[in-house]
Parts: C-alpha cells; sequence; structure tokens
C-alpha cells in the first residue's frame, strides 16, 4: 500500500520520497488507524491526508478554518490533476449543492469545507448521503479551548462524525499543540494516545535567539544593513508599529514592505505578491502576515516584539529558512512587551478560565526570552519533545558565554521576597532592594526591612531582569493572572540555606562580522592613549584593540551595555569604562551617526 502512496507522490507531486515521519502516518492511516499529526508549519501535513485519500474509495472530507486560502488550494491540486472542490462562504447556495450532487456521483476525491458549515444541520444531513471514508482536520488545534485558536464552530466535527453513517476514519493535523492540547483533540475525536505522530520539530537549520535591551531600531537597521541581499520578515504587535517601522526603514533606504489587518485587500496582496517576488526585500508585518505564505529563501524572521505565545512565536519564526539554508530568528525583547500582552488579554478574553490559560501561555513566551540555557531545548520540550541539553546552534549555546557566579544577589532577592512575604510581584521587589523611596514602599513599611538598598548598586531594571531568569530558571514561580505574585521554590530555599549556588550562562556580547565604526574606533584610540599616559601604563592595559573595536560596533549607552562589552569588567569600567561611555555618547551627538 505504501509503495502505491510512492509512486502518486512521485506522479501527483513530483516528490520522489516521503519526509521523515510522513510515510509512518501515512501507513497508519492506509492500515485504517485514526491518527493526529503533529508536524511544524512547512512539515508537508497537506501531503498526508491527501494521499490517502487519493488512495481510499469515495470522498475525503477536509476541515480547515483557513477559507481564504481554500481556493488557491483546490486550484493547486486541480492543476496536479487531483480532482478536488471547496465548500465555503464564498460559494452560492446552488453551487453548493452542484458541488455536492457531482460528490456523490464520484467526481471529487476530496471536498474542502469551512468549518462553519458544520453548523448547518441542513447542510449536515446532505452530507450523510456522500460516500465519505476519511475527514480530515486540519489546523485540529482550533478544537481546543486551550489551544492559541480556539473555533467553536470545531467542536461540531465530532457531532459530524457521529451522524456520519460507517464511522469514516478521521485524520488530524497540527503544527502546534501542547501536551494539554493534544490530550484535548484526543478525547475530542476519540483518536487513540498510541496514534499521535510527533515528528521533526526541530528545524536545525534555524538559529535562535533573543536580544534584550538593545535600542530596537539601531538593531534592526544594522541587521538589516549587514544582509543587504537577503530576505527577512520583521514582526511587529501592533499595526501602528508595523507603519512606524516600516517607514523608519524606508526613510533610511531599505526595501521594506507592510502588511497588517488595517490595509485594503488590494494593498495586502500587492505587498505580498512584492514579497514573493523579491521585489520587496524586507517585510514589517502584523501577525496576520503568513499564513500559506511558502516564501523558501527568508533568511531573517526578527520580532521586534514578544508575541503572545510560543506557539504564536514558533509558527512566526519557522517562516524562516524552509529552503534548509541557514536562517536567524530573533527575538527583541522589552518588558515594555509583557504589558501589552497582558493588555490584550484582558481585552480579549472574557472568559476566566481561558484568560488564565492565556496568562500561562504568555508566561511560557516570558520564560523563553529570559532561559540562559538552550533556546531549541526550550523550545522542543515546550512542544513535548525530547532534546540535548545543548544545541550549539542558539544564541544561548554559542561558545560565547560564560558562567558567571549569581549566588549572592539571588540570595539577596530571595529573602527579599520571603520578608516581604511572597505577596508581591517582580517591579515592588526591585524597588525594595534598589532602596527606592516610592509611595508604595513606605506604606507597607518596606524601608523597614534589612534587604532594603541591598542592591542599591543595581538599576532597579537589572533587578527585575534578574527576577525574571530566576523564574525562569525555576527558582521562582509566578502566580497566574494580571498581577502576579513572586513565590520561592524549594530550589530557592536551598540557594538561601547556601546549599545551592546560582551560575548563570551569560553571553559574552557577540562580535559582530563586520569592523564597527572606525571614525569612532579612532577616536576611543585616541582617549586610550590619554589614559594610558595619564596613568603610565601601555594603552593595551587600559583595553585592548578588540575591546574598543566591540565598543564601536555595540555602541554602549549605559553602564549595563559597556559591562557586555567583552573585556569591561566593574574595575575598569569605573576607571576607564565611564570615561568611554562619555565619548561614545558625545561622538553620537555631535553627528547623524
Ligand atoms: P504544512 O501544511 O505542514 O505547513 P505543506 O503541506 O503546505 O506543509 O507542505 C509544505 C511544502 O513542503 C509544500 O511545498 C509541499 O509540496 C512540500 N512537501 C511536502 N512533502 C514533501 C516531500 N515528501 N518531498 C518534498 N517536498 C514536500
Ligand atoms: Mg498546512
Amino acid at each position: 500500500m505504501l509503495e502505491e502512496a510512492r509512486q502518486l507522490l512521485e506522479r501527483y507531486y513530483g516528490y520522489s520520497s516521503f519526509r521523515p515521519g510522513q510515510d509512518r502516518l501515512i501507513s497508519s492511516i492506509l492500515d485504517g488507524h485514526d491518527v493526529l499529526g503533529i508536524m511544524p508549519t512547512g512539515g508537508g501535513k497537506s501531503i498526508c491526508y491527501q494521499i490517502p485519500a487519493l488512495l481510499l474509495p469515495g470522498v475525503s472530507l477536509v476541515v480547515s478554518p483557513l477559507i481564504s486560502l481554500m481556493k488557491d488550494q483546490i486550484d493547486s491540486l486541480t492543476q496536479m490533476g487531483i480532482p478536488a472542490t471547496f465548500i465555503n462562504s464564498s460559494i452560492s447556495g446552488s453551487e453548493v449543492g452542484k458541488r455536492l450532487r457531482g460528490a456523490s456521483l464520484g467526481q471529487y476525491k476530496l471536498i474542502y469545507i469551512a468549518p462553519e458549515r458544520l453548523e448547518l444541520e441542513s447542510f449536515r444531513s446532505l452530507l450523510r448521503s456522500l460516500p465519505i471514508s476519511m475527514v480530515a482536520i486540519d489546523e485540529a488545534h482550533c478544537i481546543s479551548q486551550w489551544g492559541h485558536d480556539f473555533r467553536p464552530s470545531y467542536r461540531r466535527i465530532a457531532e459530524l462524525l457521529a451522524e456520519l453513517p460507517g464511522r469514516p476514519r478521521v485524520t488530524a493535523f497540527t503544527a502546534t499543540a501542547t501536551p494539554e492540547v493534544t490530550s484535548d483533540i484526543l478525547a475530542h475525536l476519540n483518536i487513540p494516545r498510541d496514534q499521535v505522530y510527533l515528528t521533526g520539530f526541530d528545524r536545525t537549520n534555524l538559529k535562535f535567539s533573543v536580544v534584550k535591551g538593545e535600542n530596537k531600531h539601531d538593531y534592526l537597521l544594522s541587521f538589516i544593513r549587514e544582509r543587504a541581499d537577503q530576505a527577512g520578515i520583521i514582526y511587529a504587535a501592533t499595526r501602528k508599529e508595523v507603519d512606524s517601522l516600516c517607514e523608519l526603514l524606508v526613510k533610511k533606504g531599505i526595501n521594506a514592505g507592510r502588511y497588517h489587518a488595517g490595509l485594503s485587500d488590494g494593498a495586502r496582496k500587492e505587498a505580498q505578491e512584492r514579497f514573493l517576488y523579491d521585489d520587496i526585500r524586507v517585510m514589517v508585518a502584523s501577525n496576520a502576515f503568513g499564513m500559506g505564505i511558502d516564501k523558501s529563501n527568508v533568511r531573517y524572521v526578527i520580532h521586534a516584539n514578544m508575541p503572545k505565545n510560543m506557539e504564536a512565536y514558533y509558527q512566526e519564526a519557522g517562516r524562516a529558512g524552509r529552503d534548509g539554508e541557514p536562517g536567524e530568528c530573533i527575538l527583541l525583547f522589552s518588558p515594555q512587551d509583557t504589558i501589552i500582552q497582558k493588555f490584550l488579554i484582558e481585552e480579549g478574553i472574557g472568559d476566566p478560565e481561558r484568560r488564565t490559560n492565556e496568562y500561562r501561555k504568555l508566561q511560557g513566551m516570558v520564560d523563553y526570552c529570559h532561559t540562559t540555557r538552550c533556546l531549541r531545548k526550550y523550545i522542543l520540550n515546550y512542544f513535548g519533545e525530547e532534546a540535548p541539553e545543548e544545541c550549539g546552534n542558539c544564541g544561548n549555546c554559542s561558545d560565547e558565554v560564560e558562567e558567571a557566579d549569581l549566588t549572592r544577589e539571588a540570595q539577596m532577592i530571595f529573602s527579599c521576597i520571603y520578608r516581604m512575604k511572597e505577596r508581591f510581584g517582580a517591579a515592588l521587589v526591585s524597588q525594595v532592594l534598589k532602596g527606592s523611596r516610592n509611595q508604595k514602599v513606605r506604606q507597607f513599611r518596606f524601608d523597614e526591612l534589612p534587604t532594603y538598598g541591598l542592591m542599591s548598586r543595581h538599576t532597579e531594571k537589572e533587578i527585575t531582569d534578574l527576577i525574571h531568569t530566576l523564574s525562569a530558571e525555576g527558582y521562582l514561580t509566578l502566580t497566574e493572572g494580571k498581577f502576579p505574585v513572586l513565590k520561592l521554590s524549594p530550589k530557592a530555599a536551598r540557594v538561601l540555606r547556601g546549599e545551592e549556588s546560582v551560575l548563570q550562562r551569560r553571553r559574552i556580547a557577540v562580535r559582530r562580522e563586520e569592523e564597527g565604526n572606525a571614525e569612532l574606533f579612532e577616536e576611543l584610540r585616541k582617549l586610550r592613549k590619554e589614559l594610558s599616559e595619564r596613568d603610565h601604563v601601555p594603552p593595551y592595559v587600559v583595553f585592548p584593540d578588540s575591546t574598543l573595536r566591540e565598543m564601536s560596533v555595540l555602541l554602549p549607552t549605559d553602564r549595563s551595555s559597556m559591562l557586555s562589552v567583552k573585556g569591561v569588567g566593574e574595575a575598569k569600567f569605573l576607571r576607564y569604562g565611564v570615561l568611554f561611555l562619555e565619548r561614545i555618547q558625545a561622538y553620537m551627538e555631535q553627528g547623524s551617526h
């Protein structure tokens, strides 16, 4: 049977072999099992139901929420010689009748339907008269309330299945299903657990990284300029942000276009085509962009804002490197992003249980941004796949990391949380540790705690960042909801008792390929010369060339970014770093650099 399937693959699609996972899944369908296939975007799910549909008698139904893509999908099947049609709201009543009659006469092997159709009893009764041998459910996560795109009409699928004479085979497919969504799909469709095919979530050609504390505009501009001939997508959270980023890029001479739901159909279509044909190089887009986009040479996907959950992130980032060539997936994180996402949850979701669930998913996303462990492992584990400790090809696994001992800082934080009776969030804890005089701190008399001002040498932001990292690493847990409260985990208690230390993998500033700003580099060399004469030491003792070079690339603007430059430690920062900061600042202000 599988051999026949292979021949069809060759004949209709022109592919010589199945991808890993496709053949196992197809065999199982052909053996008569109901299956759930979980494969990443671009993994080749369609073929997994189209080929069995061709081999099975009668017709197969495909339920899909992607109504705007149906016509194109059917056109391309038709062009390959596969008899298929679709039924959705764009079709007149009489045309629906005609297509269904055609189906009962055996004119089609596949009928794509929009889930909303199933709400109509009249439509379901028409389906009962068709020889349906398989129902394929695409984007099956829409069944689950815990998924990221719940569609109530998907719940009607089970009803339909119960009504159809001679229960057809049921196959379900999705790119993103967490363990609980998986369980939900299985329970709802009655698919046995041993028929879950989870394949290849790892996209080994993609390099993931999270960038924090950078000026987003500067980062984007320099990143894009370094890749003058490559296509990329930049995702932003709001229409307004899409517009302003696109404007910025265009103003700086970059060939960019934009895409979001606020634009007319025509404008969107045009932008999309121009991007597909490499007419525009960088697409700045909201999450409305990407469904069904099969452009394979997208070399990078940058998220200018953190998305609402890992499912959305992996789907969007996964649009890089579909051709198997290296791709970069970079998330530019700022704490503001969390606030926006919380706002969207509050505004958008009424049901309290679902809201709590969304908050939990959001926390999973925030943890991704703060973990110092392997990002690939984090992603794969999130989707229920095993992974080695380190992948060697993500921002956290690159060679340029060092282990820093943060036990002291962690103890200060844990102790402060403990003394505040584990009843407050990261912001207030940071303020207390910083020694803030703010109203709330005084109101609760936290300025009388022994931990008050204990970390005054850090900025509040540094303290909150550290708290987030500690929570991503499992030392702290956050309660669910709009105002998460910090609690100590047993791991934290061991650190407080001095039984365990906290080691953090810290990224040493990545040195970029290019040489940085040569003019600024010269400026910095001059300053180094002055200081070396003042202190009677050779220049390289002040800072080696490589450090100056890195400063001219990274353009640090504050203490923490200066400290991230390789070769700048605490002591040297105080002695020299401050002066270099001033010089860089002056240089930047003096011209349009
Ligand atoms: P998904 O629905 O999982 O996102 P698709 O079914 O749209 O992915 O397939 C993505 C791309 O991979 C399509 O261009 C498809 O033709 C191609 N493809 C699928 N299976 C194979 C295969 N066995 N060999 C080569 N290309 C394949
Ligand atoms: Mg698909």
